[in-house]
Formats: C-alpha cells, sequence, structure tokens
C-alpha cells in the first residue's frame, strides 16, 4: 500500500516517561504504516532538556511558530523530588508548557473525547464542552499584602509621562488582606481573537462570561474588547451559521448545565482553573481530554491534558504491561496531522486524521479499552479491559479496513 506523503514537516516534540512509550507505540502501529511522516523532531525529555539548558524548549516553540503546527508529548516539569530522582539536572527547569505558552501568546482549549458508551454526570450532555482558559494575569499574577494596623489602601498609577492616577481601596479600621492584580489590554485581545479563530476553525458557538454587573470597569474592559474584536470576524460566523454570545458568569453557570453541549466557553483566568476541572471530570476522565494552545497569529499545539503518568511508567520499567490510556496522546497526533492537511491541501492527510479517529472511537464503543475506562460504562454491554498495547493494535485492525 501505498503510504501518504507529507509536504510541511509538522512539529514533534517529544516527552518523557509512560507517554514517551506511548508515542513510540503510536507511531508505529498507527502512523507510520499509512503516513510517510515528515517531522522537526525536538527531544524535549527532561534530561535532554538539562542537556540544552532548556534551549530545546524555546527551539521547538520558534519551529511552532515557523511552521504552523506542533504536536507535543507530556513532559516533567521538575520540582524537588524530581530533583533527587534525577541527581543530573543542573537546574529546576521550568514548566516546557509554559515556555512554549509565553513564546506562541496562547489560549489553551480543553475539550473533552467523548463516546455513546462513557456518559457524561450531566445527563443533557450529548457534545462536548470545551474550555477556553485565559492563560494570563489577574488573580496569578498579583501581589498581597496582610496588614496589622488601620489605616488606608490606595491604589496608584503612575505613567511613564509621569501623570498620576489614585484611588482609595478602603479606609481600614483594623487589620485586614490587600491584594493588587492586572491584566493587559494585548494579552486580552490575543485571548479573544484565538477564541474566535478556534470557533471558526471547529464550528462551534463561542459563549464568554464576565462578572461585570460587580467589576465594572476591570471585567467591563474585558467584555468590551471582546465585543470590539468580534466586529472582525462576525462575517464568518455568520456564514459557518455559528453565534458569539455574552452573559454573565452565573446565568452561563446555570446554562451550561442545562445545555445540551457543543460549543466552547471562554472564561477569565481563575474561571477557567475552575471550571475546567469540572467539566472535565463530569465528562468521565483526564485520559479523554485534549488541549489545544492556539496563538492569535495562526500557530497551533496540540498535546493530551494529563501528564506522563509516571505510576504506569514505574510498572513498565518493571517489565509489567499497563493499561494506560493512549486516546488523548493519539488525537494530539490526528489533529495535528488534520491541521498541518488542511493547511497544505493534503485532502487524504484529512481523511487519514478522520479515519484514524473514527477507528479508535469505534473500539472504545466495542467495549475494547484501558482499564481506567472499562469501570466508566454503566449500560451494561459488553466491556473488555486492555493492556495498552492490546488496546492500539484493535484500533490498528479498526484503521486498516477503513483505509485499505
Ligand atoms: P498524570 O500523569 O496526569 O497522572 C495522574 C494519574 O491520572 C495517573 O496516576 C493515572 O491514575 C491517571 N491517568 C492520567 N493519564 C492517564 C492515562 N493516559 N491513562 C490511564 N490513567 C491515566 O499526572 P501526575 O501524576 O500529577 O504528573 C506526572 C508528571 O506529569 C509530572 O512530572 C508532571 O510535571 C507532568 N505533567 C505534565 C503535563 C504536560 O506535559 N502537559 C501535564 C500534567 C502533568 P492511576 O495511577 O490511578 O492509574
Ligand atoms: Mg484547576
Amino acid at each position: 500500500m501505498e503510504r501518504i506523503q507529507m509536504t510541511t514537516p509538522l512539529v514533534e516534540m517529544d516527552g518523557d516517561e509512560m507517554t514517551r512509550i506511548l508515542w513510540r507505540m503510536i507511531k508505529e502501529t498507527l502512523i507510520c504504516p499509512h503516513v510517510d511522516i515528515k517531522t522537526d523532531y525536538y527531544d524535549l525529555s527532561l534530561l535532554n532538556r538539562n542537556a540544552t539548558g532548556d534551549q530545546v524548549t524555546v527551539d521547538a516553540a520558534n519551529a511552532t511558530k515557523a511552521l504552523g503546527v506542533a504536536v507535543k508529548c507530556a513532559t516533567i516539569t521538575p520540582n524537588a523530588q524530581r530533583m533527587e530522582e534525577y541527581p543530573e539536572l543542573t537546574e529546576m527547569w521550568k514548566s516546557p508548557n509554559g515556555t512554549i505558552r509565553s513564546i506562541l501568546d496562547g489560549t489553551v482549549f480543553r475539550a473533552p473525547i467523548t463516546v455513546n458508551r462513557i456518559k457524561p454526570v450531566v445527563k443533557n450532555w450529548h457534545l462536548p464542552i470545551t474550555i477556553a482558559r485565559h492563560a494570563y494575569g489577574d488573580v496569578y499574577k498579583s501581589v498581597d499584602m496582610v496588614t496589622d494596623e488601620p489605616g488606608t489602601a490606595n491604589l496608584t498609577f503612575k505613567g511613564a509621562s509621569g501623570a498620576m492616577q489614585t484611588l482609595t481601596v478602603a479606609a481600614l479600621d483594623g487589620p485586614a488582606v490587600l491584594q493588587g492584580m492586572h491584566n493587559t489590554e494585548t494579552s486580552i485581545r490575543s485571548f479573544a481573537r484565538a477564541c474566535f479563530e478556534y470557533c471558526i476553525d471547529t464550528k462551534q458557538d463561542l459563549w464568554f462570561s464576565t462578572k461585570d454587573t460587580i467589576s465594572k470597569v476591570y471585567d467591563g474592559r474585558f467584555k468590551a474588547i471582546f465585543e470590539a474584536e468580534f466586529e472582525a470576524y462576525r462575517a464568518r460566523f455568520d456564514a459557518l451559521g455559528i453565534t458569539y454570545f455574552y452573559t454573565l458568569i452565573d446565568d452561563a453557570v446555570a446554562r451550561v448545565i442545562r445545555s445540551e453541549g457543543g460549543f466552547v466557553w471562554a472564561c477569565k483566568n481563575y474561571d477557567g482553573d475552575v471550571m475546567s476541572d469540572m467539566v472535565s471530570t463530569a465528562f468521565g476522565s483526564l485520559a479523554m481530554m485534549t488541549s489545544v494552545l492556539v496563538s492569535p497569529d495562526g500557530p497551533v499545539e496540540y498535546e493530551a491534558a494529563h501528564g506522563t503518568v509516571t505510576k504506569h511508567y514505574y510498572r513498565h520499567l518493571k517489565g509489567e504491561k499497563t493499561s494506560t490510556n493512549p486516546i488523548a496522546t493519539i488525537f494530539a497526533w490526528s489533529g495535528a496531522l488534520r491541521k498541518r492537511g488542511e493547511l497544505d491541501g493534503l485532502d487524504k492527510l484529512v481523511e487519514y486524521a478522520n479515519a484514524l479517529e473514527a477507528a479508535s472511537l469505534e473500539t472504545l464503543e466495542a467495549g475494547i479499552m484501558t482499564k481506567d475506562l472499562a469501570g466508566l460504562v454503566e449500560d451494561g454491554g459488553p466491556v473488555t479491559p486492555v493492556d495498552s498495547e492490546t488496546f492500539l493494535d484493535e484500533i490498528a485492525n479498526k484503521l486498516k479496513g477503513k483505509l485499505g
């Protein structure tokens, strides 16, 4: 059988532990037999980041800017315990995702992969709900203070021109806690544009919510910027029959629970942090969640939302066959290959990506699944829990049937 050819290379960021093992298995069993993959390869494993002084992460992010599409394996973000585990580390390297996000100035979209056999906790959610989290500023870049006597707290801005603005936060008659936070016009605009682009790409409605009835100026600015930015996208939204909808966060929460799903919910940083955990838990499993980083200039990076699954890796090292779920990593590859195909006009590559996703979902619907999912099926139908290797072989068989 002739393999599908690519024109532009895909930026491939390899990673750590169990997901690195799955990465190679996915390539060998599902991709390479059908696609002559062309990648610009970066090894983001912890030891290689250490050996290159983390330059490899910066190079991978810059390559994504240049080539437009990347696929990333989960990576270890070192902490104190990892410093002991890997004594050769010369530094506690920063999160690669943080480094990549700051270079691409992106917004993170988290979407669940849904199957009929596994029902969300919320019965009326028939379609996935994607959370778009603004990943800059607010309480995540704030300063705090505790005071122990009466006094006055002010908020002062001194402009580069020398102009000053001062507001009284509070006249305090006793000990208090204070916090100062900010966001930037540029970051909010990028966030808005990334949301509109993503919705056009995935043909879904966009919801955006803040608390602008209370935070009239701060959240009001978010609302106004989204409204202004939307003007440049309105015609394309109309052409696709999709809508942009703003509402108060309280109202959004109630509507989300009553909805059928099938839309993107843009959230401010804190709201997105909290709501993405709520939504992903309600849909079933972290192992079924994809994560896409969209830069306002166009580049896109696809990955699984979960980490390197350390516990399974140590079992794998002891020679055990693990039942680690590869679905989110497979969908990172299919998402990236589909995007590459669309950008380069390669219909065969797009068809392949669609077939890979369909084969994966049909395998799950047939009840062949990894152990993390097997326990979530409640329909009484057949379920066969399998190890990762058997699961991938089953998908490979279904895929051959579709492409052959
Ligand atoms: P994790 O790797 O997501 O795993 C947490 C637990 O969730 C696992 O022990 C496993 O539960 C379950 N799980 C997650 N993915 C699974 C899958 N594909 N199949 C089956 N079960 C799955 O999170 P972590 O243990 O907190 O972090 C491990 C490492 O990953 C850390 O070094 C962290 O820095 C890194 N991390 C990287 C990323 C990223 O690169 N995007 C994101 C998060 C964390 P059971 O053990 O009960 O089976
Ligand atoms: Mg959270």
